[in-house]
């Protein structure tokens, strides 16, 4: 395997592979740390070129595990009968990228592809994170799943420990979208409505990740959680033919799913799997709620740091008011030549029915900031024509459906063809 360490990422001080997340000396965040060169170079892999190395990933199984050769799990990748079944428990990823025509021609734009994220076993791009967080919550002994969650996390924490046989703690903000909590409540896990905003929920959570040996998989456990992220930047990457795409246009809650997208980008360029390794990062496009906005706003100031801010939207996935990597998302927005920018709860409404109505793809909320947040860059005229855009759908539309409840009309007739041909306006006489 080629991880090698944790490492604080302001002062570079280095600590094990254990259920450590923050700097004992600085109190920055951990982050996971490989060797690379191993994979290529030897060791006890054996030598493989980057061909081989290609052909390694692409001979795996069909899902997050083929790219376990850049996941922080020590035990190596699982293996394909059900030896390992306790880590593939509820395997995610290798969703599908579709080539959105009808979407690129509706804002004026030559390529757009969207990675739907949805079509993950909770619905979501937490099941990412959750696997690999999970694994390594296994390999480290311990027996109870826990997580601070703006809903679709514990979806995912809560699926993860039925499939694994461990038990779980939930918790969210009490004021959660139903079909969230429905669809988390029904795998039998401990679900915590708390009376407060997810910043709430997480203080609570840190508080008692020190008080009980439970892995939280986005606190104790984060380093390894936020790893999980990278799987879609490799995958856009594979499904694009080992290529990266001009640009990509992703949410932002923590800030986390973001920076690793470009961190995954990063890694696999580096080691030459996607040509030549000086061509350039994706411009990353950071997308917000204006109700929960703290990263774009430091964007849009020119500030290295976010102000924390009390959300207010219908995009509650997306609502954390003080993002533990917004200095790290700015970094990336800044350093790729991409940018972050908001959008307001209409806007979000127009952005799902957008996607809805040009690509057959229903997401959530989230979907709906993303979608809108390419509208306005399309318009703005800050996308070249000659771009290959990747949108990046992570959760699903039946999750949050108040918000296109009236959106559109119902027509109730009597059985009979007079009553639909008086009720019903005929568009298309084929
Ligand atoms: C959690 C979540 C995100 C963003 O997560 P980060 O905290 O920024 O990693 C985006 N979309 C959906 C649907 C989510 O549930
Ligand atoms: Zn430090």
């Amino acid at each position: 395997m080629a991880v090698t360490n944790l490492k604080c990422r302001e002062c570079a001080t280095e600590y094990p592979l254990e259920a450590l997340y923050v700097c004992e000396r600085c109190f920055g965040p951990l982050e996971v740390v490989y060797d690379h060169s191993r994979l290529l170079s030897g060791g006890e892999d054996g030598v493989l070129d980057v061909d081989g190395l290609r052909r390694r990933i692409q001979a795996g199984p069909q899902n997050i595990w083929r790219y376990a050769d850049f996941l922080p799990v020590v035990d190596g990748p699982p293996a394909p009968s059900g030896r390992l079944a306790s880590r593939t428990g509820l395997p995610a990823g290798c969703t599908p990228l579709i080539r959105a025509d009808r979407l690129a021609q509706q804002l004026g734009l030559a390529e757009v592809w969207v990675k739907n994220d949805a079509a993950n076993p909770t619905h979501s791009f937490k099941d990412r994170v959750v696997s690999v967080a999970a694994a390594r919550a296994r390999e480290l002994g311990f027996q109870v799943l826990a997580c601070a969650s703006t809903g679709n996390l514990a979806n995912s924490v809560a699926a993860h420990g039925a499939a694994l046989g461990m038990e779980s703690y939930v918790f969210i903000p009490s004021d959660l979208e139903e079909q969230k909590v429905l669809a988390t409540g029904v795998y039998g896990t401990k679900l915590v409505a708390v009376k407060g905003n997810y910043d709430d929920v997480n203080r609570l959570c840190t508080e008692l990740s020190a008080e009980r040996d439970w892995a939280f998989v986005n606190v104790n456990l984060r380093p390894y959680y936020a790893e999980g992220s990278k799987t879609l930047a490799f995958e856009i990457a594979e499904q694009l033919g080992f290529q990266m795409p001009d640009r990509c246009v992703v949410p932002i809650a923590s800030g986390s799913l973001f920076t690793k997208i470009g961190k995954g980008f990063d890694e696999w360029r580096e080691l030459g799997l996607l040509g030549n390794p000086a061509c350039p990062l994706p411009r990353m496009n950071g997308a917000q709620a204006t109700g929960c906005s703290p990263v774009a706003s430091a964007f849009a100031d020119g500030q290295d740091v976010c102000r924390p801010v009390k959300p207010n939207t219908i995009a509650k996935s997306l609502a954390i008011g003080n993002p533990a990597d917004g200095p790290y998302a700015l970094d990336l927005a800044r350093r790729s030549g991409g940018g972050v920018d908001s959008v307001s709860d209409e806007e979000i409404r127009a952005g799902i029915a957008l996607l809805a109505q040009t690509t057959g793809i229903f997401t959530e909320t989230a979907g709906g900031v993303t979608t809108a947040v390419l509208s306005k860059l399309a318009a703005r005229g800050d996308i070249d024509p000659s771009e290959r855009v990747v949108l990046v759908i992570t959760g699903e539309g039946l999750k949050t459906l108040d918000a296109v409840r009236g959106t559109f009309e119902t027509y109730e007739i009597d059985p009979s063809v007079s009553a639909f041909e008086s009720r019903v306006p005929e568009a298309v006489t084929v």
